[in-house]
């Protein structure tokens, strides 16, 4: 993989990336491309419309909010006290249908990786960043 991005480049794409609370999928797509990947958006013809689609890897990527889908074991994942039954259904029945997603795209031969919005958060943007480039890229 040749990285085309100068490092003046990259470098202010970086600083960018750790300054700004910027929507976590946005994040993700900046870095991923100055890392030189090229990939779709949302794409509707997978199951789930991935947030980013790598072909060149046969790889999709969720960048999930906590709340809305239910991370495991995290803060910002709770039910609200107020009208539980209706959040309980409505947020399992989002876990279930990611999970659900996850499968059918792993039979189709897809790596699927998920991102959290809590690794987003400005103290462990960088090292998920570069985790996810590494998971993307192994075996490549
Ligand atoms: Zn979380």
């Amino acid at each position: 993989m040749v990285d085309k991005v100068s490092k003046e480049k990259r470098s202010y794409i970086m600083s960018r990336i750790r300054g700004k609370d910027t929507k976590p999928e946005i994040l993700v797509r900046s870095y991923l491309f100055s890392k030189g990947l090229r990939f779709r958006k949302n794409d509707k013809r997978y199951p789930g419309t991935p947030d980013v689609v790598l072909p060149k890897y046969k790889t999709v990527v969720f960048v999930n909010g906590c709340f809305w889908h239910l991370h495991e074991g995290c803060k910002y994942a709770r039910i609200p006290k107020s009208n539980v039954e209706f959040w309980k259904k409505k947020l399992y029945g989002n876990k279930k249908r990611d999970k659900h997603n996850q499968e059918l795209l792993e039979e189709m031969g897809w790596k699927v990786i998920t991102v959290w919005e809590c690794e987003l958060k400005k103290d462990k943007r960088e090292q998920t960043l570069e985790n996810l480039y590494a998971q993307i890229t192994s075996g490549h």
